[in-house]
């Protein structure tokens, strides 16, 4: 559920409180880590004749030279695309710092580029994370945060799974007062195929905690976020 809420002079859409529709806690830590075992993976020589297939379906011969290490060179870029299954976010966040002087006010990590890939067609979602919370204690280091970004971004993803399982994880392993989570992104099914629509931005948020309750907090987070940022 959606509400319109004007933020800051900028119309979004803001999920709406509403917390019988929030999953356990359990169910949204199993569906962010929920990987295949590796004994059923096929060979990578069975996924490069797939690729061989695909060839073949789009009318081309996978024979010809320009395309004869097109099947090696497309299953590596997969594995580099999708490394994010073999990655643990939560093992990842685990290891906090204490020694923060008490400081207990809002941490914001704006701009987290991402490339993604969305589960319906398999083409890039590009855009960028937007991470807040309100610390209780512990913090972790910046750069663990924009790599759980990028840990859930190497996954086939929609945008607004991948938003909620960056919001969860910070929320279990860290335990802050609060998470708040922006995404807004390009999607290339939207832009290269179907309806065909070029630059146009698809914004998710995800509020836990003290965030979900205090629509003065969310401001506060997108007016951090939005704040001193760099002309786009
Ligand atoms: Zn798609």
């Amino acid at each position: 559920m959606l509400e319109e809420r004007n933020v800051d002079g900028v119309w979004m859409q803001i999920p709406f409180a509403d917390s019988t529709r929030e999953p356990t806690k359990a169910k949204r830590r199993a569906k962010a880590t929920k990987t295949i075992e590796i004994a059923s993976r096929p060979t990578r020589k069975e996924a490069e004749a797939a690729v061989r297939t695909l060839l073949r379906w789009a009318g081309d011969d996978p024979a010809r030279e320009g395309l004869q290490d097109t099947p090696r060179r497309v299953v590596r870029a997969y594995e580099e695309f999708f490394s994010g299954y073999g990655q643990d976010p939560a093992a990842l966040l685990a290891r906090t710092f204490e020694e923060v002087e008490g400081y207990d006010e809002m941490i914001v990590l704006r701009d987290i580029r991402f490339e993604s890939y969305c589960e319906h067609h398999m083409v890039p979602i590009i855009g960028r994370a937007h991470v807040g919370y309100l610390p209780d204690g512990k913090v972790v280091g910046l750069s663990k945060i924009a790599r759980v970004v990028d840990i859930f971004a190497h996954r086939l993803q929609t945008q607004e799974a991948m938003t909620a399982q960056i919001a969860a994880v910070i929320q279990d392993v860290l335990n802050p007062r609060g998470v708040a989570v922006i995404v807004e992104a390009e999607h290339m099914c939207m832009a290269m195929r179907g309806i065909r629509k070029q630059g146009s931005t698809t914004m998710t948020s995800t509020f836990t905690g003290s965030f979900k309750n205090s629509p003065e907090e969310q401001v506060r987070f997108v007016t951090m976020v939005r704040g001193a940022a760099a002309p786009r």
